[in-house]
This record gives structure tokens, sequence and C-alpha cells, in this order.
């Protein structure tokens, strides 16, 4: 793999050039993946938390909004096999879908609320 910065080879799977220090694809690639396990984590245990009140009349839209963010970690998982720019486009877009997943549901969730 050649460095973005310095264009030298770094070690295949290194997350910073060994010779400039800069980070790499594949530190980008894990850097996102670990923000989006958070982020999933935390979408998981909001959703439980709201959830309670409003679960009955939500649950379809809750569990479509986890299949999505599932399937974005997917998308993920696959993309990093590959860890090239074209991976890591890929991580970014699975993000964005991960992060509209999350707002439908805080949208669902606002909606449900709204009824009471
Ligand atoms: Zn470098």
């Amino acid at each position: 793999m050649k460095c973005v910065k310095c264009g030298k080879e770094y070690e295949a799977g290194a997350h910073y050039c060994s010779h400039c220090g800069a980070m790499t694809a594949e530190g980008e690639l894990s850097l996102a993946l670990t923000d989006f396990a958070k982020a999933a984590k935390q979408l998981v245990k909001q959703t439980v938390k709201i959830g309670d009140k409003h679960l009955k009349e939500i649950k379809p839209d809750i569990n479509k909004a986890i299949k999505q963010v599932v399937e974005a970690g997917n998308e993920m998982k696959n993309a990093s096999k590959p860890a090239a720019k074209t991976g890591l486009e890929a991580a970014r877009t699975a993000l964005q879908l991960a992060a509209q997943a999350a707002e439908n549901m805080a949208a669902q969730l606002r909606k449900a609320s709204e009824k009471r």
C-alpha cells in the first residue's frame, strides 16, 4: 500500500505510515469502524430507553432502523476487506446510511411520542 501523504510503501494493515507517520487508509477505516460501533451501541441504548414507553406502536420502525444499521455495518465490514480508497468511500457511504437510519428512527420516535 502507498501512503497518501509521502507516497512511500507501507506495510499492509498498518494504521500509520512508517515513513511519515500519516494515518493510512486502514487506520482511517479502523477509526470509522470504531466510531460506527460506538454509534450503533448508543443507538440501541437510546432505543431501549425511549422505546420502553412506546415500544409496541413503533416496534416495526425500530426493527427496520436497526436492520438498516446492521446492514450498513455489514457493508463496512465488506468494504474493509480490500482496504483501499474505494473501501474508505464505501465505509463513508455506510456511515451515512447508518446516520440516516438513526435519524429516521428518531423521527419515528418523536412522532410516536407526540401522539400521546
Ligand atoms: Zn507516509
